[in-house]
């Protein structure tokens, strides 16, 4: 650490926006093929062309070390990147800490979220393939948001099931998607199959995540120029999320500092993956010692409570079977308010690193992580997102061990959005409804029962 006074705000030129993409399957060589679903075969790419452009798939399948951003994608990535790298002054001093706090903010773009770093490659490379519309399904919202914002910027259509219960109780997440042009269903609807036979058995069924993909897959599966995109835990999604830490280890590198501990929620493991693998490369090639964690729900708790073995990505058994932390495809989410944090599985990549010991995992509770969102809000001013309180709620706890060990380490986190439609979990927890829920043992045993026999 120099002793130069860092400011406020750490920025990069657009010059100095990331040239390339880091593909951490270069360097995980225990990774597993993904399985196809019926014959349980590894995957070849021609079972994912129905609904992926083979240049996402072979990015999927790539082992380059390094992937070229296209200068188009550069353009349109200028207009809201490089992210600015924050210096939580004000939590430290609030904590009274020695350490020294870092988070990249990625809510600073019209989707709110680091969603929007993978919307505009995928929307691209769909573009270039001829495809006029994109097909995907949102839970809270802020994937349709990203794939609604970066369609447009193509002249393409976009068409969004919605989880019913979400379009419902979020309308102003809808209708900014509706804003920027996209079509919004409420799941289940009867523009597909899947969502006219649930219907039939329940008119009054509110939707699943696992049934919104359904549609939007069988909607793309059957539309000659219309593909599927999926938000998080694929690897091409991952490594479109990079230029989070490649830009952050640039702007930690101009003021002599380099983190001792890495943060980031897990959902399916996007910005995780995004903020984390490029100094997961330093530590597995160049032997630095960073602590990297991956902080999870304790109601949704995939890493920590959950096994390594091959599971469905869905519930209709429609994506490839990954070797993958799960807690079973059956996995009925308890109710918590960090939305995008609720998927019964996690990325291949985070769950083998995970596996061979390169990184770490917390689980924290709810109400723990909105009294850490609220002690940022009011020292640093932005309101988190409650998927970035998880990683906000760990990033605090590390910070307040140094200040019992007189430690200064480096932290370094990713606020992942911002929460500003995000006020009804915020009046839970203000109102003093909001309670702690812990994912049951028993129900652990049920999940593991329905993966399948490999
Ligand atoms: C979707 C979302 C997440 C969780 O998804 P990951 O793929 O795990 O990153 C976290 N934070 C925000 C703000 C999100 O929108």
């Amino acid at each position: 650490m120099s002793t130069k006074h860092v400011p406020y705000r750490i920025y990069l030129s657009e010059k100095e926006l990331p040239e390339s993409w880091y593909n951490i399957r270069a360097d995980l060589p225990n990774l597993s093929p993904y399985l196809n679903p019926a014959t349980k075969a590894p995957v070849v790419p021609g079972d994912m062309k129905a609904i992926f452009p083979m240049a996402l798939i072979e990015q999927e399948m790539s082992n380059e070390r390094y992937i070229e951003i296209p200068e188009e994608v550069r353009e349109l990535y200028r207009s809201f990147r490089p992210s600015p790298l924050c210096r939580a002054y004000n939590l430290e001093k609030l904590l009274d800490t020695p350490a020294r706090i870092y988070y990249k903010y990625e809510g600073n773009n019209p989707s709110g979220s680091h969603k929007l770093n993978t919307a505009i490659p995928q929307a691209y490379y769909n573009y270039k393939a001829g495809i006029k519309r994109l097909a995907t399904e949102t839970g809270a919202g802020q994937w349709g948001t990203a794939l609604a914002v970066a369609t447009q910027m193509f002249g393409m259509a976009c068409t969004v099931y919605m989880v019913k219960v979400s379009a419902m109780q979020k309308p102003y997440r809808k209708l900014i998607m509706e804003t920027y042009g996209a079509d919004v269903h409420p799941s289940p609807s009867t523009y597909t199959k899947a969502g006219r036979d649930i219907l039939e058995k329940d008119p009054d069924y509110m939707g699943s995540l696992g049934l919104a993909i359904s549609e939007a897959v069988e909607d793309a599966a059957s539309h000659e120029d219309t593909n599927y995109s999926l938000g998080s835990v694929l690897n091409h999604v991952l490594l479109h999320q990079t230029i989070i830490g490649l830009e952050a280890r640039k702007q930690l590198e101009k003021i002599d500092e380099y983190p001792d501990i890495v943060v980031a929620c897990c959902g399916g493991g996007s910005n995780f993956g995004g903020i984390a693998f490029p100094f997961l490369h330093d530590k597995i090639r160049d032997g630095k010692k960073t602590d990297i964690l991956a902080v999870e729900p304790a109601a949704c708790p995939t890493l920590t409570k959950g096994r390594f073995a091959f599971d469905y990505g869905d519930v209709a058994h429609f994506t490839p079977i990954i070797e993958m932390y799960t807690l079973g495809h059956n996995f009925m989410p308890p109710g918590i308010h960090a939305g995008g944090l609720r998927y019964h599985g996690d990325s291949a990549l985070v769950s083998r690193a995970y596996h061979d010991g390169l990184i770490g995992a917390r689980s924290v509770h709810q109400t723990d992580v909105f009294e850490a969102a609220i002690q940022f809000a009011k020292s640093e001013l932005i309101l988190p997102a409650p998927e970035s309180a998880h990683a906000i709620r760990t990033a605090i706890d590390e910070a307040l061990k140094c200040k019992e060990t007189g430690e200064s380490k480096c932290i370094l986190f990713c606020l992942s959005g911002h929460g500003n439609f995000d006020m009804t979990a915020y009046d839970e927890y203000l109102s003093g409804k909001l309670v702690d829920v812990e994912y049951p043992d028993s129900m652990l045993e049920k999940g593991f029962e329905t993966l399948p026999i490999i």
